[in-house]
């Protein structure tokens, strides 16, 4: 199997599920090559989570983002490679680049993984589905696969290594490639994703109103966490729609999830169920949260937050 890993950078910085695929890959018999249209400077912080050998893609038509015109570069470098597997992160440019990578290459596409395995030389995956209700176990009939990997579940593990190799590659585009480009982006500066958060607080109907979210942000902010929202409260315009968590939301897996004033329907199990430890707090015991909760504290989010922040401070010291 030989295996083509989308390699991505923001702000010269590694991306994390960039550093999760990589994980992923190497617990596969196969060889791995990554292939980037980002900076070849930062390349140097994925050697740690095991690449050794890179493409690095560049074209004019790459100088801004332009999902079609990186689809068709990757494609180009990943059958340049002889690869036969393209894995990306699930983020939402993983999400909006490999299935125009399959597309073109004519793969099979599997999104959403969550386990990878060999099967005699071909990838096997497994993925959630019916709402985390089931596990579909897939296998692409096609010669080459596209996967996308469920942000935080493999957790990215750093091996020590040393330089990469590079190659130069450069696609053939034309303007017809690039037919969508990104013209701007507003970014909420400063602001942790839920997908790139290690620690998510999510607030629910029972924080009452908007201006009852500082309680949430200010328990986020000492354990460095995202905050995140279950639909109600986005539907409420209380808070935007990149924080919602859930089948209609974002899909996340932290090593820790706090969820306050959330209920637990389905569709919001759905996007945190997977999530490492969950800790809940409800002032209603038979809330559904306390099924998939390691902690629950049944109380009034409007006492236990502040005196939860208030040691979580004293703990950290921040
Ligand atoms: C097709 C579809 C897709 C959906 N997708 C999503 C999705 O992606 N994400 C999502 O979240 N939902 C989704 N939903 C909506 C989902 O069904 C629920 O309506 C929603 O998750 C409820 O949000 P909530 O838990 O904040 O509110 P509620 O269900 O109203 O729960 C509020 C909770 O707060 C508790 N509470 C109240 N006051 C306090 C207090 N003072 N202290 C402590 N606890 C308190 C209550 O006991 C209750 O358990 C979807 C629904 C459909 C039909």
């Amino acid at each position: 199997m030989k295996i083509a890993v989308f390699i991505e950078t923001h702000n010269a910085q590694g991306i994390r599920s960039a550093k999760e695929a990589l994980t992923a890959a190497r617990s596969l018999n196969a060889e791995i090559v990554g292939i980037t249209t980002s900076n070849a400077d930062a390349l140097h912080q994925f050697a740690e989570y095991g690449l050794t050998t890179c493409i690095t893609v560049s074209h004019d038509l790459l100088a801004t983002y332009s999902s079609t015109a990186i689809a068709s570069a990757v494609a180009q470098a990943a059958k340049s490679a002889n690869a036969n597997v393209v894995m990306f992160g699930g983020n939402a440019s993983g999400k909006e680049i490999a299935p125009r990578v399959a597309v073109k290459l004519q793969a099979g596409y599997i999104p959403d993984v969550v386990e990878v395995q060999d099967a005699n030389g071909a990838l096997q995956c497994v993925r959630p589905v019916f709402a985390g209700k089931a596990r579909e176990h897939v296998k692409a009939t096609t010669t080459v696969t596209v996967v996308t990997l469920r942000p935080n579940v493999f957790t990215a593990k750093a091996v020590g290594g040393g330089a990469v190799t590079t190659s130069a590659f450069t696609p053939e585009l034309t303007g017809n490639d690039a037919k969508v480009k990104t013209t701007g982006v507003t970014r909420n500066e400063g602001k942790l994703d839920v997908l790139e958060a290690d620690i998510i607080v999510s607030g629910g109907r029972g924080m009452k109103g908007p201006e009852h979210f500082t309680l949430v942000e200010d328990l986020a902010k000492p354990l460095g966490a995202a905050v995140g929202a279950s639909r109600a409260v986005v539907d409420a315009g209380w808070r935007p729609h990149g924080d919602q968590v859930g089948q209609t939301g974002k899909t996340v897996s932290p090593s820790l999830y706090v969820a306050c004033g959330i209920s637990g329907a389905v569709q919001h199990l759905a996007g945190m169920s997977s999530s490492k430890v969950i800790v809940a707090i409800n002032k209603d015991k038979e809330a559904p949260i306390f099924k998939v909760a390691d902690y629950g504290i049944i109380g009034d989010v409007f006492e236990v937050l502040p005196k939860l922040t208030a040691k979580i401070k004293e703990v950290t010291g921040k």
